[in-house]
């Protein structure tokens, strides 16, 4: 494909990336790791500002949860022995969902939330642990619900007018079991029927907070507050994992507005909700 770009940036600073972002506007474009635009770039954009230089590379806790920079490849989630032991492991367990190695090992954390594509992987997980967004436009860092970042209004502006530099995840889910599955075609197939992750936070046998994230088979990966709602305040057990499965697929399938094309999809999705949350509760 034909493109016009006439240079490259390296900035060194997410402050300078972000104010190249701003200077330059539609005709400039972000790049990470890449994958997601060897087919897409916009025959407007001359420069390419390539973010690998700068120091977001980091996988930390401190008091207030864990710290994941933006420039962190889904590899670096995979192998970390830090997230392996944070939430049951599930942010690790599904970085290594990715389909292939080359594309787990170029691809960044920020590519894949910024532009969430139905099918991937890492969004849910993010959503499911309650996850915060922080990010620059030059000028200040401010950050928001990870939630709010990939559904709320300013969601284009990610990659336009924001730097995503890092996901925080709060430190009282370090204890929370979770589990994260997903149904495709294949085991390397990045286009999957349904993705869950389903994170409990248990005291005494007892669920205290429930979140059910589900991807692939909705334009966005969304919490089914229906399925959560289930499960708080009862007995972590088969019964209310059933219970929060059939309001899962009901909630799917109102959501989905009945689309033939999405009801194996959304019957998988229950299935899932019910084995993710039984595999948690277990672990
Ligand atoms: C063959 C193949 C298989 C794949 N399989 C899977 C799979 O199984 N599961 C899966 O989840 N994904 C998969 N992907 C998708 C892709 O690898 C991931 O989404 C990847 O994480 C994208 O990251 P990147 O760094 O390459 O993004 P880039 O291509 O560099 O950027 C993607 C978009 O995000 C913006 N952006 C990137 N970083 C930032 C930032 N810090 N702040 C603001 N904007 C930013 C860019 O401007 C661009 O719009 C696959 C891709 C390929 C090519």
């Amino acid at each position: 494909m034909k493109n016009n770009i006439k240079q490259f940036c390296f900035p060194s600073t997410a402050k300078e990336a972000a104010g190249l972002m701003a200077r330059l506007g539609k005709a400039a474009v972000v790049v990470a790791g890449g994958t997601r635009h060897t087919r897409s770039i916009s025959p407007a954009v001359e420069t390419v500002i390539d973010i690998s230089d700068l120091p977001l590379r980091h996988i930390k806790a401190d008091a207030d949860g864990l710290r994941i920079g933006a420039l962190c490849t889904i590899s670096d989630l995979e192998k970390s022995p830090l997230l392996a032991k944070w939430a049951g492991g599930v942010i690790a367990k599904t970085a290594g969902m990715g389909s292939n190695a080359l594309a787990r090992g170029m691809g960044t954390v920020g590519g894949n939330v910024v532009r969430p594509h139905p099918y991937n992987n890492l969004p849910a997980a993010f959503l499911a642990l309650d996850a915060e967004a922080v990010f620059t436009d030059g000028r200040k860092e401010d950050k928001l619900p990870f939630a709010e970042m990939i559904a709320g209004a300013d969601t284009l502006l990610f990659g336009h007018k924001y730097l995503l530099t890092e996901l925080r995840v709060p430190a009282g889910t370090r204890s929370w079991r979770a589990c994260a599955m997903r149904l495709s075609l294949t085991k390397s197939s990045w286009s999957s029927y349904a993705q869950v992750v389903a994170a409990l936070d248990l005291r005494g046998g007892t669920v205290r907070k429930a979140a059910v994230a589900v991807s692939a088979v909705l334009p966005k990966a969304a919490r089914i507050a229906a399925a959560e709602r289930c499960l708080v305040g009862r007995p972590a057990g088969e019964l209310a994992s059933r219970e929060a499965a059939d309001a899962a697929a009901a909630a799917l399938s109102s959501l989905t507005a009945g689309a033939e094309s999405r009801a194996y999809g959304v019957r998988m999705a229950g299935v899932l909700v019910r084995r993710a949350l039984m595999e948690a509760i277990g672990s």
